[in-house]
């Protein structure tokens, strides 16, 4: 199944996924967190994983669903799925705002600003305020360079409806949150989502008085943070599928 949850989300509410990635961890970065494991397919070719007919079927077959916002998030980076736009047109029948979980390492790309201009709220990972240390956390591919990455995240941001900033904190990065505060202050997101892996990850979270110290060099920019939200009660509609990108 492509589509998995709701997912009890602290930082979308009650969020229905859709996976267009699917059969396997498929991503342009290799973050040392990710809860997937290790990125087996790092690429940044945009494809067809899963067809526009499965798409079709299964949101075909949903018909009541409790959620507040679709979803596109997975095994890996959805921007990959070159069906993305087409998938994004689909699911507007639910009515329901759409809403993307993206590393942002494509951003630049043309095709993938088109698809992303369908999507209502666009959530975009930015976990570095340098090259160096953006290769240290999210070993990106060697073709992606931050540079280019912070471009196409302004440009992004200037024509997204609504933008947010997803900051993952681990023990690498938490010295630089002044230096990434300052960069969010020029890329002027709607808001700055603070995160560090509380959900099963290889390296070990930030404890809440280090993600609240944090969130104090963000002054000036609306910022939630993970230990200070409180995510909704959800009834899964499969929840084998949804642990699989997901795992507790
Ligand atoms: S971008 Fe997301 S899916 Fe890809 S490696 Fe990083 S955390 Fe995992």
């Amino acid at each position: 199944m492509i589509v998995y949850g709701p997912v009890a989300s602290w930082r979308l509410g009650k969020s229905l996924g859709i996976d267009l990635i699917s059969v396997d961890k498929f991503c342009s970065f290799d973050c040392i967190y990710c809860q997937l494991g290790r990125t087996e397919h790092k690429t940044i070719e945009r494809k067809i994983f899963v067809e526009n007919s499965q798409v079709k079927k299964e949101l075909d077959n949903i018909h009541e669903i409790e959620a507040d916002v679709i979803t596109f998030s997975g095994l890996g980076e959805p921007t990959l799925a070159r069906n993305l736009g087409f998938s994004a047109d689909y699911a507007r029948k639910f009515g329901l705002p759409i809403a993307i979980l993206t590393n942002s390492s494509l951003f630049s790309r043309e095709d993938v600003m088109e698809d992303l201009l369908k999507i209502d709220w666009i959530v975009a990972k930015l976990d570095a305020p340098d090259k160096k240390i953006f290769e240290k956390i999210n070993r990106p591919h060697e073709k992606i360079k931050f540079d280019e990455m912070i471009e196409g995240i302004k440009e992004v941001r200037k024509k997204a409806k609504k933008f947010s900033l997803q900051m993952m904190f681990v023990k690498e990065n938490k010295k630089y949150a002044e230096e990434m505060a300052d960069l969010a202050r020029e890329i002027k997101p709607d808001d700055v989502q603070i995160n560090t892996p509380l959900r099963k990850s290889p390296v070990p979270p930030l404890s809440k008085g280090e993600i609240f110290d944090v969130e104090e060099h963000f002054h000036g920019l609306n910022t939630i943070n993970v230990y200070s939200s409180y995510p909704p009660k959800v009834k899964p509609i499969d929840y084998e599928e949804m642990k699989r990108r997901r795992p507790e």
